[in-house]
């Protein structure tokens, strides 16, 4: 666990995370896609152990029956994914690790919706854990999931 300070592309909604895991992962489904364009390489904090600046300018939207995204409503830099439905993942946020100041020294461990990876694209190296779409219906116990 680690504390990181970070923020949006423009500098308004700025953030200090202190119970940041060392291990990050990697998700293909069809909206955290169009959500950033290519894969959400995101990192696992808990909501109470953040700190939001510019809280104000955050712009939060249910994309589906159990999750919303978050993005700056100034510069539209994508902030978190957070599971908004009851159960054990509630209120934890799932923040790209590009926004972190200093992204480095986090380690690569799962990609989830691998089934779904566009097959133009891969991610070096072994060893991660690969869930496919079922594995996460599964595992998160939603139907219409992402
Ligand atoms: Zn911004
Ligand atoms: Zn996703």
């Amino acid at each position: 666990m680690s504390v990181r300070s970070g923020g949006c592309l423009c500098g308004a909604v700025r953030f200090e995370a202190r119970e940041v895991p060392e291990a990050f992962g990697a998700c293909h489904c069809e909206m955290c896609r169009r959500w950033t364009g290519s894969s959400l390489l995101g990192v696992t904090v808990p909501e109470r152990s953040i700190t939001w600046q510019g809280a104000q300018k955050i712009v939060r939207r249910q994309t589906s029956s159990w999750a919303e995204r978050a993005w700056c409503g100034d510069c539209g830099s994508g902030l978190y994914f957070r599971v908004t439905q009851e159960g054990p993942y509630a209120g934890d946020l799932e923040l790209p690790i590009g926004l972190f100041d200093d992204p480095n020294g986090f380690r690569f461990d799962s990609e989830i919706y691998i089934d779904h990876k566009p097959d133009s694209y891969a991610f070096a190296g072994e060893g991660r854990r690969l869930l496919t779409r079922q594995d996460c219906v599964e595992k998160f116990g939603v139907l219409d999931s992402e």
